[in-house]
């Protein structure tokens, strides 16, 4: 047995599917999840010590890399001072204003420790503003566990929706809709029977929970004007695209202001952070302000903190994201080119550090069409991969993430791998 396996099978007698978070599981790839002991630069060493090229990343936060030497430092010089106080710090200020500077719609923000507090909190403050009662989603964003989250949609777009996991109540679940990414027509039809009811459109501006799916500009336009028309609170979830898919998030990249943000992953730069934020006149109902209560006692971690704001800091050197997005493109591009010298039915996709892999001929736009995609086949290139030593998401349905340590030496060892897991494929 493999020290992956052993660990398997002891971490299953003590947590819940050996895993604390269920995607790690290996559940729909199939085979034996690894686990990791430290990590380095685009590298990740398995408990049998084999090393993997990483395009997860901690499933974003890693965009410097993992364990940058400043960002260890900065973590290694805050613990010193104490790892948690339960009271403000000077420090918190400097990551709100660092924010506020680099995302032009927050004009206030407010620290959680997780993206599922920050979507959480930001649902709640959207109603307590409103005074309205429903939410809109879109099948197959992820915006975290909040039970007004873990919803699909109804029988019919004007329905109730329902709930995708077992103790999520259904009278929760009745106040979200849940609408398909990219449809402008039916976001019309919603806004126009009941758009005086609804409190937010929460909204993967990217999304990379249903593999990566871009949206139109006229999409996110048409949420705007919407939002705006009828006095709906505009969330844009930017946990994994904040920082991500370019230096302003999705909202500068596409030039369109949401009302309110929230972010989580690199905020953090590997540590626990989220956040939600935005304009003035909404912030000011949470508590000790207004009427929406919100809180936590790790809320701006002095640690955490000091991980953030040390990789928000790298980040803003010259280059950062032309060099991110250029490694990310010719990722695509080895992925795309392995694939054709195999006859491959495959199409590949990239946004800022974000991609896409899709086992059909072309870039799905909604959660539908991903699945329309040759998951099985997917599943077989993942195993391939992973033997050839490089670690992709575990699932079809999740996308992928690239640093700026992806020199060209490891985009075309990566290329490399991809043309012999194609080969063993055949
Ligand atoms: N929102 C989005 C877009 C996410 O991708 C995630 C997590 O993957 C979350 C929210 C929830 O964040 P967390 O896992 O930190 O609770």
């Amino acid at each position: 047995m493999s020290r992956n396996e052993v660990l398997f099978e002891r971490a299953q007698k003590t947590i819940p599917g050996g895993v604390n978070s269920p995607v790690r599981a290996f559940r729909s790839v199939g085979g034996t999840p690894r686990f990791f002991q430290r990590a380095s630069g685009p590298y990740v060493w398995d408990a049998d010590d084999k090393q993997y090229i990483d395009y997860i990343g901690s499933w974003g936060p890693a965009v410097l890399g993992h364990a940058h030497p400043d960002v260890i430092k900065a973590v290694q010089d805050a613990a010193v001072n104490g790892l948690s106080f339960g009271a403000p710090t000077e420090a918190e200020i400097v990551m709100a204003e660092t924010l506020c500077s680099m995302l032009p719609s927050l004009e206030q923000v407010r620290l959680v420790s997780s993206g599922t507090e920050a979507t959480m909190s930001a649902i709640r403050l959207a109603r307590g503003f409103t005074g309205r009662p429903t939410i809109v989603k879109f099948e197959g964003c992820y915006h975290g566990h909040a039970d007004s989250l873990l919803v699909k949609a109804g029988s019919g777009l004007l329905t109730f929706g329902n709930p995708t996991s077992a103790g999520v109540p259904e009278d929760f679940a009745k106040h979200t809709r849940v609408l398909s990414y990219n449809n402008i027509e039916q976001l019309h039809e919603l806004f126009k029977a009941s758009g005086d009811q609804l409190a937010c459109v929460i909204v993967e501006p990217v999304a990379g929970n249903m593999n990566l799916v871009k949206p139109t500009r006229e999409f996110l336009q048409t949420l705007r004007e919407l939002c705006t028309q009828y006095g709906t609170v505009l969330i844009f979830d930017e946990v994994m695209t904040g920082f991500r898919v370019g230096p302003q998030g999705v909202q500068g990249y596409f030039g369109i202001t949401p009302d309110l943000t929230t972010l989580g992953k690199i905020i953090g730069g590997g540590m626990p952070v989220g956040a939600f934020g935005g304009r003035k006149d909404i912030m000011g109902h949470i508590a000790p302000l207004g009427p929406v209560y919100q809180a936590g006692t790790l809320s701006g971690n002095p640690v955490a903190v000091a991980a953030g704001l040390t990789t928000l800091c790298l980040l803003q050197q010259p280059g950062f994201y032309n060099t991110l997005e250029t490694q990310t493109r010719k990722l695509v591009e080895a992925f795309n080119s392995a694939a054709q010298a195999h006859g491959e039915t495959f199409s590949a996709d990239s946004i800022g550090g974000m991609f896409g892999i899709y086992f059909s001929e072309t870039v799905p736009a909604t959660f539908a069409e991903v699945g329309q995609g040759n998951i099985a086949r997917f599943n077989t290139f993942f195993h391939a991969m992973l033997n050839e030593g490089v670690y992709l998401a575990p699932s079809a349905y999740e996308a992928g993430f690239v640093s700026v340590t992806h020199t060209d030496a490891v985009i075309e060892a990566t290329r490399q791998a991809a043309d012999r897991a194609f080969e063993s494929m055949k």
